[in-house]
């Protein structure tokens, strides 16, 4: 799996899917979610919609993901991840690092080989994107995935260099 760091707007990426970093209603909110459903269209909503009226009447669980179409996106699907808000108190580290793990698996499940992240959790959620960093790159490397084209596309300069940094101290092997 390559993984490359972006530095922009993740609802302009080419990839067959990209991550929205939901709300537990997935009826939209503000940051990436809002951006997504702006430039996606109806068509997403909609189908979140949907989801709410079958599967999941609750709304989605932190730390679990579900694909939708992606309207007018150029990706073909989007994939909904609910984050952990950050708890200075708890540790939520393995709800984040769910989040970028079961993203793969659906990812998988759709036939998708090239996705792409947002900094899930570092923008209303308050992650300290440092950590946030290292959570997201340290899971993905172990996933087992068919993903072969991983991007993080991260808004600002700031959440870039902690990404452009992590990547480069951390461990290959994964381990
Ligand atoms: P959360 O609620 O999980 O914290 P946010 O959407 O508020 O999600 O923020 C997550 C990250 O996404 C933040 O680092 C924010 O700067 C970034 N972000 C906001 N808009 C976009 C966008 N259009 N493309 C990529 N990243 C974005």
């Amino acid at each position: 799996m390559e993984i490359t760091l972006v530095q922009g707007d993740i609802t302009a990426q080419d990839v067959d899917a990209v991550v929205n970093a939901a709300n537990s209603s997935l009826l939209g909110g503000g940051g990436v979610d809002g951006a997504i459903h702006r430039r996606g269209g109806p068509a997403i909503l909609a189908a979140c919609r949907d989801l709410r009226a079958s599967h999941y009447g609750r709304g989605l669980p932190i730390g679990q993901a579900v694909a939708t179409v992606a309207g007018d996106l150029p990706a073909r699907w989007v994939i909904h991840t609910v984050g952990p808000v950050f708890s200075a108190t708890e540790d939520r580290s393995h709800l984040l690092a769910s989040c970028y793990r079961e993203s793969l698996r659906v990812a998988d499940e759709l036939g998708a080989t090239s996705v792409a992240f947002p900094a899930i959790s570092t923008g209303v959620y308050s992650w300290p994107v440092d950590d946030a960093a290292r959570i997201a790159i340290d899971t993905v490397r172990v996933a087992p995935t068919q993903v072969t084209d991983l991007r993080f596309v991260l808004f600002t300069p700031d959440a870039y260099g902690s990404f452009e940094r992590t990547l480069d101290t951390a461990d290959p092997s994964g381990r």
